[in-house]
Formats: structure tokens, C-alpha cells, sequence
């Protein structure tokens, strides 16, 4: 299996091409097929299996086909449980659609909230963020859902360990419900699997 044969665009196999990315991992094999035809997903992968790239180089072919938003408003959701997690996902997000017009920004605590909601402010394709940080800049109705139309939840279960449930749930009603949602943890315990329940429509299951 090549990248090619995944349908992915010229645009986005230049910037893999720029990473060095020979062929699709195992996990990119299955994930990137069912994102790219629009249905939800609950995936089963560790860190280091190349899962960041196979939520975004689909999610990044998707937004390609439409316009940039206007202020304030967020195409596509990620988030991580850390700060940490949220700057590489960034890191990879922003790498791979270099030869995008897409824009990518990350919010996290710890650090300004004005900076942010100035970035924020000229509209955003893909937003990294962390659960508190992204609810306390829309209290401050500097981020607008009402555009979005992907939801990715990086390593789940880690922000199930860490208490974000009741952010996450938070965060979830304030998207629409006509959305697509993807969701990644390195394992599918109970929790995960119910959180699952309430935030897809029939899931693909996938796992490597
Ligand atoms: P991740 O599991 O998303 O944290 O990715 C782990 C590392 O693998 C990152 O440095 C990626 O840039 C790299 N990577 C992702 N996909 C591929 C691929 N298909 N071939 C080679 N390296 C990759």
C-alpha cells in the first residue's frame, strides 16, 4: 500500500513526501479510508504508530474542499488531555499541510489567554486544544462552533485518567450535532467505550 493509493492530493504528498514518509503505517492503512468517506471512528492506537498523521492528513484532504472561516469560527477540533501532546499534534498538523492554504492554531493553559484569542480571531481551519483552556476562551466568546464539522479526541482514555469528563462533555454541547467525530486512545476500556456511545454515530472500529 503507497499513500498515493489512499486518494490523497498533491498538496498533502508533497508534504509527505517533505517528512521522508515512505508508506502508510498500519494504522494510517485503515484509518485514513474510512475518515476520508466521512464516517466516525474509534481507533485503538499508541503514541508512536503514526496516529496523528493518520487522524490528520484525511481530516486536512476534507477541509481542503471548503472555505476558510471567517472570525472567530473552527473547521476542525483536536483535542489532547496535555499541553505537551497539543504543541506536537501542532507540529505534525502544521508540517503536513504546509502546502495547504489551511491555517492550524493551538490553545493550551499555563500560558496568555490574549495571544490566543487574537490568533483566534481571524478564523481557524484546525484548532489544537486542550479541554480547560478551549472553554475558557469560549466563555470569553472568542471561539464559535457553529462551522465546525470535525471533532478528534487524541488519546481518550488519558483524558478520561486525567478528569476531563466533564470538560469534554462541556465542549460537546456547545458543537453541532451534524459533525464527524474521531476518537483515538491506546486502549478500549469501559469508559472510553461508553464516552464513545455519546459522542459517535456507528463508529468504525478499528485497531491494528
Ligand atoms: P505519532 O504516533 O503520531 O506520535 O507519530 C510518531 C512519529 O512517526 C512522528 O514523528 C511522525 O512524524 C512519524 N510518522 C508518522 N507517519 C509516518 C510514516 N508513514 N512513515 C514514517 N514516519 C511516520
Amino acid at each position: 500500500m503507497s499513500f498515493t493509493q489512499l486518494g490523497l492530493s498533491d498538496n498533502l504528498m508533497k508534504a509527505i513526501d517533505k517528512q521522508g514518509y515512505k508508506t502508510p503505517s498500519p494504522i494510517q492503512e485503515k484509518a485514513i479510508p474510512v475518515i476520508l468517506s466521512g464516517q466516525d471512528v474509534l481507533a485503538a492506537a499508541q503514541t508512536g504508530t503514526g496516529k496523528t498523521a493518520g487522524f490528520s492528513l484525511p481530516v486536512l484532504e476534507r477541509l481542503g474542499k471548503g472555505n476558510h472561516p471567517k472570525g472567530n469560527h473552527v473547521r476542525a477540533l483536536i483535542l489532547t488531555p496535555t499541553r505537551e501532546l497539543a504543541a506536537q499534534v501542532e507540529q505534525n498538523v502544521r508540517e503536513l499541510s504546509e502546502f495547504t492554504p489551511l491555517n492550524t492554531t493551538v490553545v493550551f493553559g499555563g500560558v496568555g489567554i490574549n495571544p490566543q484569542m487574537k490568533r483566534l480571531r481571524k478564523g481557524v481551519d484546525i484548532l489544537i486544544a486542550t479541554p480547560g483552556r478551549l472553554l475558557d476562551l469560549h466563555q470569553q466568546n472568542a471561539v464559535k462552533f457553529d462551522q465546525l464539522e470535525t471533532l478528534v479526541l487524541d488519546e481518550a482514555d488519558r483524558m478520561l485518567d486525567m478528569g476531563f469528563i466533564h470538560d469534554i462533555k462541556r465542549i460537546i454541547k456547545l458543537l453541532p450535532k451534524e459533525r464527524q467525530t474521531l476518537m483515538f486512545s491506546a486502549t478500549f476500556s469501559e469508559t472510553v467505550t461508553a464516552l464513545a456511545q455519546t459522542l459517535t454515530r456507528d463508529p468504525v472500529k478499528i485497531s491494528t
